[in-house]
């Protein structure tokens, strides 16, 4: 999230978007994903392995 380093993990990408939406809900106060933060969260989404 820009102006935010909160880091979200899990297992798959569709765990991390549930995950984001929530944070980005409690935490930002954003009620609905828009498209270009969905696209920037998948863009974080780093590869644990
Ligand atoms: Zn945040």
């Amino acid at each position: 999230m820009p102006g935010c380093n909160a880091v979200i993990e899990g297992k798959d990408e569709a765990e991390v978007m549930t995950k984001g939406a929530e944070h980005a809900k409690t935490a930002h106060k954003m009620t609905t994903m828009p498209p270009d933060m969905t696209a920037k969260v998948k863009a974080a989404i780093k590869d644990k392995k």
